[in-house]
């Protein structure tokens, strides 16, 4: 059923009775052409693409809970492409476009809203960091604007400018980037790709993958053994956990990131804020709560819950850039299990099993990815080839050396 206006009108006159199911429950198969470990967003989109974008003809989605519930669903909803180095700075150019089209691609409401990101610099060291990354930004082809002071107080005159240790500087904003709906995401790509003829497999974990003669032939799931040639993990905060199923060990440790929002308010935020150099940013939903956070709990862990020293730390952080954030109420907290790289960019490869693929490696950035993951994870399981903006991603590259430092912070994951 397409959503318009009109389908609205229809089903309202008859009483709201008539709108199908948004996708089918459907009985696994013995085999599929391909294989996708994981219903979140990047997984749903890669299904999504190898059906709409190179035909595949038989497609499933192998989902351990319930689609929407891992970090697509967990996430802080920031969009944006004001990446630095060649290699993420097309690739995450690429997906802010498709984003900019998502809704009438997938006839689906995502609330995709580009209110802008204004990343705050606090130093003339860091100003001229933020100068040449927004240089790349423009060369790349998107948008990047360098501010002054004043310019950021006529966009947030509520901030703290005369903190004694981080005082604002300026700031860098990307009008184009902005938040939108997590969970809708999933839910936006899961009804297209079963429109498509894609099986969505709920309540379905993979407990083995099945490798002979160094290629793969399908998965031992919690419903039963099903065939295929083509299979990509896309677990996010379980990659270590499914690659360990074909006996790989991958170059990504997972942590616990919090997130945090507050009782509905009038409109205070005018887009999202970043402060880099405290580990807090901020926006405000469509509901009016502010939904904010911070870094990582820097152990690792697969409990989908935090510790109270990085709430504490996020709480101070937002005191000393928004004291008016004070009267605000937290209402929620959660936390999701993020996968991260040691140079904190994505992997999207294949593996060394022929015919299995691996994406993963998102940080705490994929959100903003899902889109382009799933469209060059698709193209590189049809294809054969990377596609040219994610060819940089490679697996290998951290016994190559060619890794995507983007912070410059080294091969450790807490500092990126
Ligand atoms: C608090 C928080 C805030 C964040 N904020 C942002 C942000 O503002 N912007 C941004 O760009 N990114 C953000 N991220 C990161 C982003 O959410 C993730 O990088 C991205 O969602 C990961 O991809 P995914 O959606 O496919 O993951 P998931 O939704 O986690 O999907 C992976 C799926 O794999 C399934 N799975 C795992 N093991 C198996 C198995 N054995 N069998 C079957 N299924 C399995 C899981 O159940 C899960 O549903 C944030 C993350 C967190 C936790």
């Amino acid at each position: 059923m397409r959503y318009s206006v009109l389908s609205i009108l229809k089903n309202a006159l008859a009483g709201d009775v008539a709108w199908a199911p948004v996708w089918r429950d459907p009985e696994p198969q013995p085999a599929y052409d391909a294989i996708v470990i994981g219903g979140g967003g990047h997984g749903l989109a890669t299904a999504y693409y190898l059906a709409r974008n190179h035909r595949v003809a038989s497609v499933a989605v192998l989902e351990r809970g319930l689609i929407g519930q891992g970090n697509v669903g967990r996430n802080t909803t920031i969009v944006r492409a004001n990446y630095l180095l060649r290699g993420n700075s097309e690739f995450y150019s690429h997906s802010l476009k498709l984003w900019e089209g998502l809704e009438r691609e997938l006839n689906y409401n995502v609330m995709m809203s580009q209110r802008g990101v204004l990343n705050l610099c606090h130093s003339d060291a860091q100003r001229d960091a933020f100068a040449r990354r927004g240089n790349q930004i423009r060369f790349q082809g998107d948008d990047a604007v360098l501010l002054d002071r004043e310019g950021v107080r006529r966009i947030a005159p509520f901030l703290n400018f005369d903190d004694l240790r981080f005082p604002i500087h300026g700031g860098l904003l990307q009008v184009r980037a902005g938040t939108a709906r997590h969970d809708a995401v999933a839910w936006g790509y899961a009804r297209a790709a079963d429109a498509r003829g894609v099986d969505l497999l709920q309540n379905c974990e993979v407990t083995g993958i099945r490798v002979e003669n160094g290629r793969v032939c399908g998965v031992e799931t919690t419903r039963g053994a099903i065939a295929a040639e083509k299979v990509a993990i896309v677990a996010a905060g379980r990659s270590g956990q499914v690659a360990a199923l074909a006996g790989l060990r991958l170059p990504i440790e997972s942590h616990v990131l919090q997130a945090f929002v507050t009782e509905g308010l009038k409109p205070v935020l005018p887009g999202v804020v970043t402060f880099g150099m405290g580990h807090f940013y901020i926006s405000q939903s469509d509901k009016g709560g502010l939904v904010f956070g911070g870094d990582l709990d820097s152990y690792n862990s697969y409990a989908a819950r935090g510790n109270l020293p990085a709430v504490e730390h996020v709480m101070e952080a937002g005191m000393a850039l928004m004291p008016m954030i004070g009267r605000a109420r937290v209402l929620r907290s959660w936390g999701s299990i993020v996968d991260m790289t040691p140079d904190g960019s994505p992997i999207i490869d294949r593996t060394p099993v022929e015919g299995l693929f691996l994406n993963a490696g998102w940080c705490y950035g994929g959100f903003k990815a899902t889109p382009a993951s799933g469209w060059c994870l698709a193209h590189l399981m049809a294809t054969g080839r990377p596609h040219p903006v994610a060819a940089r991603l490679r697996l290998d590259r951290f016994a190559s050396g060619r890794v995507l430092d983007e912070e410059g912070a080294g091969a450790q994951h807490n500092l990126h």
